[in-house]
């Protein structure tokens, strides 16, 4: 069995802290109450993430916050064996996810092997609290 075999399950502490800032502290404050957000630009509408101060459709400075269903499919993934992350005990299945809503989020997957993900499969997320005091949203195939 290679590492990459055996079923990855995300930690639960010593990764690093996310760097917060005025433009992301809302989405940390929103995944520790479970909630998956996006910004969203007040002048055209368009969702974007990763956080960012300015719109970069339309470079307006004004945005809003977006509730996602959490619901989304596997866009794109890789396997990270070495050095291993902070808080990884085996190699780390990093994924992007297209989100129903269109947007992309660039996450790590749970209860999986490397070899058994589909591009295109449903996928969800799910809420990790970090012993640290922080909550990581993660994913997880859909129920
Ligand atoms: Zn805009």
């Amino acid at each position: 069995m290679s590492p990459s075999d055996r079923e990855v399950n995300t930690p639960t502490s010593g990764r690093p802290q996310p760097a917060i800032s005025p433009d992301t502290q809302f989405f940390w404050d929103a995944a520790a109450k479970e909630e998956l957000r996006v910004q969203c630009c007040s002048s055209c509408g368009r969702l974007r993430h990763p956080p960012g101060p300015a719109c970069p459709h339309c470079l307006s400075l004004e945005w809003e916050t977006r509730l996602l269903s959490g619901r989304g499919t596997l866009y794109s993934y890789t396997v990270l064996h070495h050095p291993l992350p902070a808080g990884f005990d085996q190699p780390a299945i990093v994924v992007v996810v297209e989100m129903e809503e269109g947007v992309r989020i660039v996450s790590n997957i749970a209860a999986a092997t490397a070899e058994s993900l589909r591009i295109g499969e449903p996928l969800e997320v799910f809420f990790l609290p970090q012993a640290e005091g922080w909550t990581a949203p993660q994913f997880r195939r859909a129920q």
